[in-house]
C-alpha cells in the first residue's frame, strides 16, 4: 500500500496546489494593477502625472485636430502658497495641496483630464467642452477653492487660486501652443491680483 499514492492525498495535493498558483496569480495581477496605477499618478494629490498628461495632451490635440472637436487647457496655480508652508510647516502645505486637488477634481467632468504638472500646478485638458464651459468650470472651481477651510492643529487655513485658459482655436500648430499660452494667461492672473481667471486672447 505504500508503492502507490493515497488516491485521497493525490486529490488534496492537487487542490492544494492549484489553490496556492491561483492565490499567486491574483496576487501578482493585483501588483501589476497598483504599478500600473503608481505609473500614471502622482502619490501625494492622486491626480495624474505629468508624464501621462504629456501623453494624452498630444493624443487629445490630435483627436481635436481630425474630429475638429473642442479642446481647452486650465493651467492653476495656488495663491501664495510659499507662505502656507512657513506658517504651518510643510506637511500642512501638503494636506492644502491633497484637498485642493480633490475638490478640483470633483468639480470636473470624466472626460476632462487633471494632472499635477508642477510642485502646486495642476492643468486641465478639457477635451469637448467649450470656451464657454471652459470658464464656468474655473470660475466654479476657483469659488470652491476659495471657500475651502481647512483644520490644522489649532489653526484653519484658507487660500485661493489662479487660472489661465487657452482654447484651442484651429490655428494653433501644437499641443504645447495652447499649453504656453494656458500659462501665459495664468501669469497674466497673477500679475493683476491673483484669485480670478483670466483668458488667453492671443
Ligand atoms: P504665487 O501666488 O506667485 O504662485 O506664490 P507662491 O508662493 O505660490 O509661488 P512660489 O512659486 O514662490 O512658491 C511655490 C511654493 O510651493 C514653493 C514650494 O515650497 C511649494 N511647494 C511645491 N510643491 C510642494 C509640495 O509638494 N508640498 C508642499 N508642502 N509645498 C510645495
Ligand atoms: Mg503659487
Ligand atoms: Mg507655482
Amino acid at each position: 500500500s505504500e508503492e502507490y499514492l493515497d488516491p485521497l492525498l493525490y486529490a488534496y495535493m492537487s487542490i492544494a496546489t492549484g489553490t496556492v498558483f491561483s492565490a499567486l496569480g491574483y496576487a501578482i495581477g493585483r501588483r501589476e494593477h497598483i504599478i500600473t496605477d503608481l505609473a500614471l499618478t502622482d502619490g501625494l494629490t492622486g491626480l495624474y502625472n505629468k508624464r501621462y498628461y504629456k501623453t494624452r495632451l498630444e493624443q487629445e490635440f490630435e483627436r481635436h485636430i481630425r474630429h475638429q472637436t473642442p479642446m481647452a487647457i486650465v493651467q492653476i496655480d495656488l495663491d501664495f502658497f510659499k507662505r502656507v508652508n512657513d506658517q504651518y510647516g510643510h506637511q500642512a502645505g501638503d494636506l492644502v495641496l491633497k484637498q485642493v486637488s480633490k475638490l478640483i477634481l470633483e468639480g470636473c467632468r470624466k472626460n476632462e483630464i487633471v494632472a499635477r504638472v508642477g510642485g502646486e500646478e495642476i492643468s486641465i485638458i478639457a477635451c469637448g467642452s467649450s470656451g464657454e464651459d471652459t470658464l464656468n468650470l474655473s470660475e466654479r472651481i476657483r469659488q470652491t477653492i476659495e471657500q475651502m477651510t481647512l483644520t490644522w492643529q489649532n489653526s484653519s487655513i484658507s487660500l485661493t487660486a489662479s487660472f489661465g485658459i487657452a482654447i484651442a482655436d484651429g490655428t494653433t500648430q501644437n499641443a504645447w501652443d495652447i499649453y504656453q499660452h494656458a500659462d501665459e494667461a495664468l501669469y497674466q492672473a497673477k500679475r493683476t491680483g491673483r484669485n480670478k481667471v483670466c483668458v488667453y486672447e492671443g
